[in-house]
């Protein structure tokens, strides 16, 4: 009832994660400025984002939602998603992502939507892997199915923080295992991650999904990038 959410509002007033001044009714995290200059990804620079998997994975097509730069305030999205317990961040976003991406076809011909899985033990210690709200929100828009436990990491990779981009690649090879491979073989599937930077990531989990006979699309909300 909207009168109830408006006390609850008035007493305890949500904020925009990005800005920080109190949401209206209709807004849900990020407050209508905000959503408004959030700063997308248009379809010439989509296109730089597919030429990180060639030659290393075969790709369909790959696509991110918005730039996450050096300073930037909308760093504060991906930040309340993975650490400050607003998983609902992820779910918004994915929404929004979706309903953009759609214009262009982007979700076409995709069967399954496959978030990225964190180690149990990251997993743990957050309560919950945010791949899997940005998963919920694309499927809320597309009606395509989510397939959590479809893929799971074999181990946990130790931090990358300080290794160059090569060390950072051999660091992550093999660490996911596609756990049933005859109910996704022959399947185009959407791999969904919070953010894009190098891609070893990603990459290593598209081959794993890709050597079970599947055809992979990647999709990530934000990526990084300081240039543009
Ligand atoms: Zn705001």
């Amino acid at each position: 009832m909207k009168w109830i959410s408006d006390l609850f509002d008035f007493i305890l007033p949500r904020r925009c994660v990005v800005c920080g001044e109190p949401l209206s009714g209709g807004e849900r995290e990020l407050c209508l400025n905000c959503l408004m200059a959030l700063p997308l990804i248009d379809e010439p620079r989509r296109a730089e984002i597919e030429k990180i998997f060639w030659g290393i994975v075969p790709v369909e097509r790959a696509a991110s939602y918005f730039f996450y730069s050096k300073g930037s305030p909308y760093n504060r999205l991906l930040h309340s998603l993975k650490y400050k317990n607003r998983p609902q961040v992820g779910l918004m976003l994915g929404r929004n992502a979706a309903i953009e991406l759609s214009k262009s076809g982007f979700f076409d011909g995709v069967e399954l939507i496959v978030p990225l899985p964190l180690s149990r033990k990251k997993e743990r210690s957050r309560g919950y892997n945010q791949c899997d709200y940005i998963a919920s929100g694309v499927s809320q828009i597309t009606g395509i199915p989510v397939c959590k436990g479809c893929v799971s990491r074999t181990k946990a990779n130790e931090t990358q923080t300080h290794k160059s981009r090569e060390q950072r690649w051999r660091n992550v090879e093999g660490i996911f295992a596609v756990s049933n491979p005859e109910a996704i073989r022959g399947k185009h599937v959407l791999l969904v991650d919070d953010v894009l930077t190098t891609g070893a990531t990603i990459a290593d989990c598209a081959r794993a999904l890709s050597s079970a006979g599947c055809r992979v699309t990647v999709f990530t909300l934000a990526y990084s990038c300081n240039d543009f």
